[in-house]
């Protein structure tokens, strides 16, 4: 299986229509459907590595001040307890931690996306934390334990953002012009992931251009690295969408190994 890093920019994602929707609802028809689905979201931060068992997680509606339609949105895809067993045992082989969670949901960094792509929610997903606060090296080890998952059938998802500066956001309108302090960071990432600079991008902080000012927190840009990390070297990874809202906010997805999914 590929692996996947996509942008969720913000919840109305899933009701209104845009470049970003309409690439999310072809990217997952070309994919075609997975066996089960892993995500690692940055709206679901532990301080251990934390699996989601529940056999039916419920939809969370983890923001506010939205419109009522989107509250009303339910995402019933099963959960798949079995994966997040295998995932849990996966990270402990590599050392790492790990919970179960049988109570949690999924949030919207995981659902939005995937009501997009599989809509008609019959594909099991189950959510694996991240923690801001562990660093770039955590989150890249985190992919990298995974990678067997893909052989097993299991497409990896990344949702962050490539860049995520929401006071930015907030203040603007969702057709703003994007800003250069935006164009130069998702520009050098773009170069950085297709040629494979992992530790370039480990090191993002010191030598992207505006990194802090596109990421004041990094929840949003650790997903990416999750999917980076379950590549082997010298797959292939390309920058399958590129569009922004609220000027601030990169859309852009990242596609890393097979096949080669026309989504563009
Ligand atoms: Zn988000």
């Amino acid at each position: 299986m590929p692996t996947l890093f996509v942008s969720h920019g913000a919840p109305t994602l899933a009701i209104d229509d845009g470049p970003a929707h309409q690439f999310l609802i072809a990217c997952g028809r070309s994919l075609g459907k997975p066996k089960a689905i892993l995500v690692l979201s940055a709206h679901f931060e532990a301080p251990t590595a934390t699996v989601t068992t529940s056999l039916a997680p419920e939809t969370i509606y983890d923001f506010g001040g939205f419109p009522e339609e989107l509250y009303n949105i339910s995402y019933p895809a099963p959960g798949d307890p079995d994966l997040a067993h295998r995932a849990g045992e996966l990270l402990q082989a590599g050392g790492i931690s790990t919970n179960e969670n049988p109570t949690r949901g999924l949030d919207h960094g995981a659902w939005v996306p995937l009501s997009l792509m599989y809509p008609d929610a019959d594909v099991p997903v189950v959510q694996l934390s991240i923690d801001a606060r562990q660093g770039p090296a955590y989150h890249l080890r985190l992919g990298e334990l995974l990678r067997p998952l893909r052989e097993e059938g299991i497409l990896i998802i990344g949702s962050g953002g490539a860049t995520h500066n929401l006071s930015h956001a907030l203040r603007a309108p969702q057709d703003d012009p994007t800003p250069d302090w935006v164009i130069r960071f998702r520009e050098w990432l773009a170069e950085a992931v297709t040629d494979d600079r992992r530790d370039d991008i480990a090191n993002y902080r010191a030598l992207a251009p505006d990194a802090a000012l596109n990421h004041p927190t990094e929840e949003h840009f650790f997903p990416l690295l999750c999917a980076l990390g379950a590549t082997q070297p010298g797959e292939p990874r390309r920058r399958i969408h590129v569009s922004e809202t609220y000027g601030a906010l990169a859309m852009d997805a990242y596609l890393f190994g097979p096949p080669d999914a026309d989504t563009e």
